[in-house]
């Protein structure tokens, strides 16, 4: 444990005893007093290939031995343009060019001007969008532009006053809280889309560059996939006011759900798609962005230039691990692999839990599921988020017997009440030890309640 009091560390908690790592190897973590941790979060589903691998390891040491830096302006390196193309490629024609940066919150913020300048590079340019449409309780990042597009209410209550307030948001997709038991999902994906034009009418549809969503919520709601023909409902009130879609797949993508993309699985590929956990699977901090060739054209039939950058922009150190990262997903068929071993995951969670009491929902895609508890399961009500259930199960996780890590989240990002915890294993995880996640979390939980009674 590092000592809260006198680490010279600014933890997100200065009163809590954090954990001290010291080592990594495939599904497992390594602590300091000798406890070995099955890692089934990877951080916060980051950790695509597990810890310690050697190929990555290889590929890092070679680029630091060619060149550790050059900056974007001036220049370019192999791996940066062999990472790009992998990254287009992977797309299958539906995006044209990617941009590295080291975190998803840069992508977003990137994301957010590649889309404003856009519309001035178009013929005839709209210089009047300057708007994005965004969803409640989302998040999409924690600088101060990322911050604002999401509506994530605890992460936005103290910076309020700073947030740009060029954003305006309509509800998320959340069937399982939002959508009644009697309305179809047609006709709840129809009120969505209503919705959203509806907004776009009232902020003046020629000032929005873009609508803005994750295909799969991840960290604010607990794993929550959009319902079937929501992207396409979604894209299509966009395309009706010539407005860009904005898909944040910064912790849904990259294979995560058993797509590369996530979108793949509802065949609506965005205008811009942001990336980041699993590009680099933690090797290195690395993020970025894929813009369509309706986006690049423009680019490149006007200024030609992007007015936007960062010193460590595609880094070559982070590029030569993504590159090897996803080279290691792609020849080892570790997306196969995610989907496989997620309808495993996903079956032996419905059948340790789905009854349990206080287990309100378990929902999610791929290796990327969401465990929501509840106070009351015929009432679906929450826990205070005071009670701090999530974290606690999330710490008792990493004690004996169990020796697991989750990724726990007290207080939903509605800054009401809820809580759940996210399953995101590697990619390359076992069915042995996707029995033992499942188990081990459905133990952890009983337990956990069982000791409240
Ligand atoms: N977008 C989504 C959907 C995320 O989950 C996150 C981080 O959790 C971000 C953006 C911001 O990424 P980063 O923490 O790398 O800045």
């Amino acid at each position: 444990m590092a000592d809260a009091a006198t680490s010279a560390v600014l933890h997100r908690s200065l009163h809590r005893e954090f954990p001290r790592l010291i080592g990594g190897d495939g599904s497992y973590l390594l602590l300091e007093d000798g406890r070995r941790i099955l890692d089934a979060a990877g951080g916060a589903a980051v950790a695509c290939i597990g810890h310690g691998d050697a190929r990555v390891h290889e590929a890092i040491n070679k680029q630091l031995k060619k060149i550790s830096y050059c900056s974007s302006l001036f220049y370019t390196t192999d791996v940066c343009e062999q990472l790009c193309q992998e990254l287009v490629d992977s797309t299958h024609g539906a995006m044209k060019r990617a941009y590295i940066v080291n975190s998803g919150s840069e992508a977003m913020e990137a994301a957010m001007k590649l889309s404003r300048q856009f519309f001035l590079e178009k013929s005839p340019p709209e210089p009047n969008r300057t708007r994005f449409i965004a969803r409640q309780h989302s998040y999409h990042g924690t600088t101060l532009g990322s911050l604002s597009m999401g509506g994530h209410v605890v992460r936005r209550a103290k910076f309020e006053p700073m947030l740009l307030d060029c954003i305006s948001r309509v509800s998320r997709c959340f069937p399982s809280r939002d959508k009644p038991a009697d309305e179809t999902n047609e006709a709840y994906v129809s009120r969505l889309a209503e919705e959203l034009d509806g907004e776009f009418q009232r902020v003046g549809p020629d000032t929005v560059c873009a609508f803005v969503a994750e295909p799969v919520v991840g960290a604010a709601l607990g794993c929550v996939p959009a319902v079937p023909g929501y992207l396409k409902a979604m894209r299509s009130v966009c395309d009706k006011h010539g407005a860009l879609l904005i898909l944040d797949e910064v912790m849904c993508g990259m294979g995560r759900t058993g797509f590369m993309h996530a979108w793949e699985q509802e065949g609506v590929p965005p205008d811009i798609q942001t990336l980041g956990k699993c590009l680099g699977g933690g090797y290195q901090p690395i993020a970025g962005l894929l813009a369509s060739s309706k986006v690049v054209d423009v680019f490149m039939k006007g200024s030609g230039s992007f007015a936007h950058g960062h010193t460590y922009q595609g880094h070559p150190i982070t590029c030569a691990a993504a590159l090897e990262v996803q080279k290691i997903i792609r020849e080892e068929k570790l997306i196969q692999n995610a989907a496989q071993m997620g309808d495993l995951l996903s079956a032996s969670l419905y059948s340790l839990l789905a009854d349990h009491p206080n287990v309100g929902d378990i929902r999610g895609r791929g290796l990327f599921w969401g465990i929501e508890f509840v106070a009351d399961k015929s009432t679906n009500s929450p826990f205070p988020s005071s009670a701090d259930v999530a974290m606690k199960i999330g710490e008792l996780g990493l004690t004996e017997p169990y020796r697991i890590a989750v990724y726990p989240s007290s207080g939903t990002a509605d800054g009401v009440n809820g809580d759940h915890i996210i399953i995101a294993p590697p990619y390359n995880t076992t069915s042995a030890e996707v029995e033992k996640i499942a188990t081990t979390v459905a133990r952890l939980v009983k337990d956990y309640f069982s000791s409240k009674k």
